[in-house]
This record gives C-alpha cells, structure tokens and sequence, in this order.
C-alpha cells in the first residue's frame, strides 16, 4: 500500500447516528421535500471530505453512506450502491454511477457492462474479488443519464473516503466523468486512453467505460484489452519495486 496517498484534510466526523440532524439554517444541498413544506425531518447533514476521517473501516463507512439523502438521486434509486471487492485492493476501478441491474442488485458492474469488466480483468490474471469497484455516485441516477455537476459534489466525499481507507496504488478510471472528476477535467478519453497519470502518489490510468465498449466493439475493444495489458505492466512493475 502507498504512504502518501489521495490526502484529505484532517477535521472531525459526526460521532453518532443521532448527530444526523440538519441544523436549523443549514439546508442540505438539496433539501427533501418535507424540509421545503416546513417539516421537521431527520437526514443526514451533507457530505463534506472532513466528515469521514475517523472512519478506517469500509463496514463504517457503509453504514453512513447507505444513510445519505444529500442529494436528489437517492430518491429515484432504490438504494445505494456503495461499492465492493478487496478492502486493501491495490487497484480500484471507478466509473461512472449505478445502472438499472446495480441499482436492482446493490452492486456495482453487475449487467453486460460488467461482465465486460470482469472479462477484461480475467485477462490479465485478475478477478472481482482482487480489486475494488467503485463509481463516482452511489445511487442510479433516472434514465442512465451522468450525474449532474452537483451530484458528483455531493458524493465525490464517499468516494474519496473509500479511497483513503483502501489506498490502492493504482486508480482505472472508466470513462470520462471519472476520468475528469479525480484526474484532470480537460482530458477525453478518445483522445487520452491508455495515459497513465500520476496523481498524490497513486497511478491513474484513463480508459473507455465498459458500456462504451459495448457500444462500439469494433473500435473500442481492442484498445480497452490493450488497456488491461497496461495496467497489468504497471502493477508487476509497482509490484517488483521497479
Ligand atoms: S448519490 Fe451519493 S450524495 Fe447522492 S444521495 Fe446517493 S450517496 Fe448521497
């Protein structure tokens, strides 16, 4: 695992479940409808980076991301969709948000994009279960439409807890909201796949998402799987110490 990787500035986090209350004057990003007719309601106080920093567990962690409303998703997705594999991974591969299937399942890259996934993984020697899979929002957005700038800032602090606790030294990013969100919001991924980013001491690496690969096979397949073949490269090389 890498020393110094993704940093997040040292503050507190709510103790307690019962610390969930909105203050008064201190709306959430996105304030429920019974907030908005004048009702007390009890919701979890937005996320901010400094809010999860005592947490070293994904099991914590979970269990305060299952609780989140700071944004509207959360109220067309069944639940969300926090994340799974290797908590001490050394790669972890983010896309974009839950589809229909993760959001139906609880699980992320579970459809044909996922099985595309694990294809690509089985590849180069790796399976699920060695890695940890992520997306940049938790919850369905409706109509498989990207989250909305917003969206993504109010869930970019789960995904950033999840990657100080599991510290992998390698990110594969799938697409280019990901790709923009944690690298650099000027890169395309048709013009930058296959680049490898240094970024706090962690090696990103830009690739196609799997659902654009299935879109377009004929173009999009061979560079992703030449992709995998980067990336295994990258881990032997972090993994020999060369
Ligand atoms: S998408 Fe993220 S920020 Fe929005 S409600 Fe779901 S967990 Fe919370």
């Amino acid at each position: 695992m890498l020393s110094d990787g993704v940093k997040i500035e040292q503050r507190s986090l709510f103790d307690s479940l019962s610390d969930l209350r909105v203050p008064q004057g201190q709306a959430s990003l996105f304030p429920p409808a019974e907030e908005k007719a004048g009702k007390a309601v009890e919701v979890p106080k937005p996320s901010r980076d400094n809010e999860w920093l005592g947490i070293t567990d994904l099991g914590e962690l979970r269990k305060h991301v299952v609780l989140c409303r700071s944004c509207p998703l959360r109220d067309g997705a069944r639940g969300v969709v926090f994340g799974e594999g290797n908590p001490r991974a050394d790669i972890m591969f983010i896309g974009e948000g839950p589809g229909r299937t993760e959001d139906e399942t609880g699980r992320p890259f579970v459809g044909r994009a996922g099985q595309l996934l694990e294809y690509a993984l089985k590849s180069i020697g790796l399976s699920r279960g060695e890695v940890f899979i992520a997306n940049i929002v938790k919850c369905r957005p409706p109509d498989n439409r990207l989250p909305l700038p917003p969206e993504v800032q109010a869930c970019l602090p789960h995904l950033r807890a999840q990657m100080r606790i599991i510290n992998p030294k390698i990110v594969v990013l799938l697409g280019a909201l990901s790709s923009q969100t944690l690298v650099n919001p000027s890169i395309r991924v048709t013009r930058d796949r296959g680049k490898w980013f240094t970024k706090e001491g962690v090696e990103y690496l830009v690739t196609f998402h799997p659902a654009a690969v299935l879109r377009d096979e004929a173009n999009k397949k061979k560079e992703f799987m030449a992709d995998m073949i980067s990336l295994k490269e990258k881990r032997d090389k972090i993994q020999s110490g060369r």
